[in-house]
């Protein structure tokens, strides 16, 4: 897969893009990225990429003419028969999820397209932009952090860039959209706390029963919206059978 990033700040990707997996997937050849500066578009003589907005109000905006010229230049190189999208890191964009990144990773090529200041001429989303995306409900200085985040969470998803060791489908928003079972490594007993028993049972049904209630316990617990009406069912069993074993410890009838 192909990326360009297209910033005003080109230099900000160096370390992460050679860096654990994303760095061991651009060196592979798996993910080319390419980080192209905004403001050598810039039709102006001192290369600006802001100015004010219509109409007042604070802060500065980013110039159509640079983007869309830097948008155009990436796009012509496009090879005929790629498919290709450009996405507008934007706050007011759609939800970025493990969904959406399953989807881009099937695209040959994406064009991530940095915002700054207050953001860009409307006219630059509405003729050139095929997606709007947001990482959080939150406000980042840069469309930079949020182009790294779906760079990432892309590049993990596609073929041969995770290690046999590093599966992307066991993982929480994997399989049945539930968050992901707790963990243990090493020592078995760590400040008076031992690793729960049944992990070291050996049997592999059991460790498969016990991870996935906890699945839906962690998922109850911090992303009830995740849940569908099936793991609500499954959750209600859960519950009364703990109360009744509650019971049976403190000698209920
Ligand atoms: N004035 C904009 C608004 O209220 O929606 C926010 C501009 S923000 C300070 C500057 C740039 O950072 C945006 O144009 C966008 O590219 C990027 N950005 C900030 N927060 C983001 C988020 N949560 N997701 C994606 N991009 C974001």
């Amino acid at each position: 897969m192909k990326i360009d990033i297209l910033t005003t700040f080109p230099h900000f990707f160096d370390s992460i893009l050679q860096t654990s997996i994303l760095g061991r997937a651009v060196t592979s050849g798996l993910l080319d990225v390419r980080c192209v500066d905004i403001r050598e578009f810039s039709a102006s003589k001192h290369k600006n990429t802001d100015d004010y907005p219509f109409g007042g109000g604070a802060g500065m905006l980013m110039m159509a003419q640079p983007a869309s010229d830097a948008i155009k230049a990436v796009r012509n190189n496009v090879p005929a028969g790629e498919s290709c999208k450009v996405i507008y890191m934007s706050p007011k964009g759609k939800l970025f999820t493990q969904e959406m990144a399953r989807m881009l990773s099937r695209e040959d090529h994406l064009i991530f397209l940095c915002g700054h200041y207050e953001g860009i001429d409307q006219r630059v989303i509405d003729r050139y932009v095929d997606l709007e995306v947001s990482i959080g409900d939150y406000i980042l200085t840069g469309g930079e952090l949020p182009a790294i985040v779906m760079t990432d969470c892309i590049a993990r998803l596609i073929p041969g860039v995770l290690g046999s060791a590093e599966s992307a489908e066991d993982e929480s928003f994997s399989g049945e959209g539930l968050l992901e079972y707790p963990q243990y490594t090493r020592p078995r007993v760590f400040e008076d706390t031992p690793v729960p028993d049944v992990l070291l049972s050996g049997n592999h049904a059991q460790i498969q029963r016990w991870r996935y209630r906890q699945s839906l316990l962690i998922t109850e617990k911090n992303r009830p919206d995740l849940l569908t009406d099936e793991h609500r069912r499954m959750l209600e069993r859960i519950h009364s059978e703990e109360t009744e074993e509650q019971n049976d410890r403190q000698g209920v009838p």
